[in-house]
């Protein structure tokens, strides 16, 4: 369980996260929506420690740690592996075929064997739908490929959470759907899922949990249903707006 407690941040003295709590509980997905600068780009990176908010508490199953004392090397490697993060824009590395950039990770910093890092990765790959594409490299791929692939990187690491900051905005709608099956299917499974998105639609369907923000504030943190067929009438126009 992934939880927040009193989250401030600021830039240049202006406050973007204003004393966010909310809980991240496993094995759901969690949706996080509003409107564009609210900060759910910061928030996502806070909890993979891209960003340091300057005060607030950080829960990560058994081990509290109080962003206003930091965190050691090691405690951010080890949140890191436990929080794998996949970008709006892949970050793939280019000089690197598709297996070798799922590898990587696996060999490098979890010190896997090759022989299985190589075989997890083909099932990865298949899981993915791009079985075919092991040897290829990443400017030989669609966005929508592209993006698979690095989904596909972050589960090699066998992260508790995966991290998703607008997934599918870069892609054409018809790559979307390549993609939001994917995730579609990572949240059947029950991988724990944080995404943030403008996708009301996929939203709707595979958020367990909803957590809105507007001006850095949580304005609600609850159930799909009930985000839904809120009657707060922000969020209403914020739907409809959107759809
Ligand atoms: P979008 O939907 O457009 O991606 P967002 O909800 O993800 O928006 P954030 O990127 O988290 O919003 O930004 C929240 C606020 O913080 C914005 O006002 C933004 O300008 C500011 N901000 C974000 N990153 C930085 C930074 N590195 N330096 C200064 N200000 C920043
Ligand atoms: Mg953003």
């Amino acid at each position: 369980m992934l939880k927040l407690e009193k989250l401030n941040k600021s830039f240049n003295g202006h406050r973007v996260l204003d004393s966010i709590s909310t809980t991240f509980p496993e094995h759901e997905t969690t949706v996080i929506l509003g409107p564009s600068g609210s900060g759910k780009s910061t928030l996502l990176r806070s909890l993979n420690l891209l960003e340091r908010p300057e005060s607030g508490l950080y829960r990560f199953d058994d081990e509290l740690f109080d962003f206003a004392k930091g965190f050691s090397t090691k405690e951010v490697l080890k949140i890191r592996r436990k929080t794998e993060m996949v970008f709006q824009d892949y970050n793939l590395f280019p000089h690197l075929t598709v297996l070798k950039n799922i590898t990587e990770g696996p060999i490098q910093v979890l010190h896997e064997k090759s022989d299985p890092a190589k075989k997890r990765a083909q099932e990865l790959l298949k899981k993915v739908g791009l079985g075919d594409k092991a040897a290829v490299y990443p400017n030989q791929l669609s966005g929508g490929q592209a993006q698979r692939v690095a989904i596909a990187r972050s589960l090699a690491m066998k992260p508790e959470y995966v991290l998703l900051d607008e997934p599918t905005s870069a892609l054409d709608p018809e790559l979307e759907l390549e993609v939001l099956k994917v995730l579609r299917q990572l949240a059947q499974e029950k991988q724990s899922l944080i995404i943030v998105t403008h996708n009301m639609a996929f939203a709707r369907e595979v958020a367990e949990r909803v957590l809105f923000i507007e001006n850095g504030h949580v304005l609600f943190d609850g159930s799909n249903q009930d985000f839904f067929n809120t009657k707060n009438k922000r969020i209403v126009d914020f739907i409809s707006a959107m759809t």
